[in-house]
């Protein structure tokens, strides 16, 4: 049995970059649907017990448990992407994180731009990605559901790119939305705790 966490902030916290309306329905309705589906899948399964990481790489993979794969990944990444996000968050970090991106982007503008592109060249729907791959930081993205914890890639940073994301306060301005979260709610500390 999978739970639905709260919200680490008031519906209205992230507002105007991510208005209360959105969180109410992306939070209270489609993750509430993917955990509730995913509770359907499993129930009197050996799953039924198991934690989402469990759940979701035993899976991974397997056409034929696509249906538990889709929504446990996409309650993970939800829970996740909620943790990403802060008001007063974004922009440039500081620390070892601001470190790590300096070494490997060489400025904090060009990981901006490019984990920004990553979110706007994901055709349909989808994740863009701040990764540990390898030892080294990198950008990704994902298509539908799909989770770098999957892949054995360590997750630091998400934005969800799924219209349902965005469309209520952006319309079909995808690359506005991710702008607006890179420079305002980006939570480091939450990348900087994932680090470690
Ligand atoms: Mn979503």
């Amino acid at each position: 049995m999978i739970t639905l966490p709260e919200l680490p902030y008031a519906k209205d916290a992230l507002s105007p970059v991510i208005g209360a309306a959105t969180l109410e329905f992306h939070h209270g309705k489609h993750h509430k649907a993917y955990v509730d589906n995913l509770n359907k899948l499993i129930a009197g399964t050996e799953l039924a017990d198991a934690d989402l990481e469990t759940i979701i790489k035993k899976v991974a993979g397997d056409p034929a448990r696509a249906g538990i794969f889709n929504n446990a990944a996409q309650v993970w990444n939800h829970s996740f992407y909620w943790q990403c996000l802060k008001a007063g968050g974004g922009g440039a970090p500081t620390g070892a994180v601001a470190a790590k991106i300096a070494a490997a982007w060489e400025s904090y503008e060009k990981f901006a731009e490019e984990l920004k592109n990553a979110g706007v060249t994901q055709f349909g729907s989808g994740w863009a990605w701040l990764v540990v791959d390898g030892g080294q930081l990198k950008i990704t993205k994902t298509a539908n559901a799909d989770t770098p914890i999957a892949h054995g890639v360590k997750p630091l940073l998400t934005i969800d790119v799924w219209e349902h994301a965005y469309y209520l306060d952006y319309q079909n301005r995808r690359p506005d939305y991710l702008s607006a979260v890179i420079a305002n709610l980006i939570n480091w500390d939450f990348v900087s705790a994932n680090l470690g």
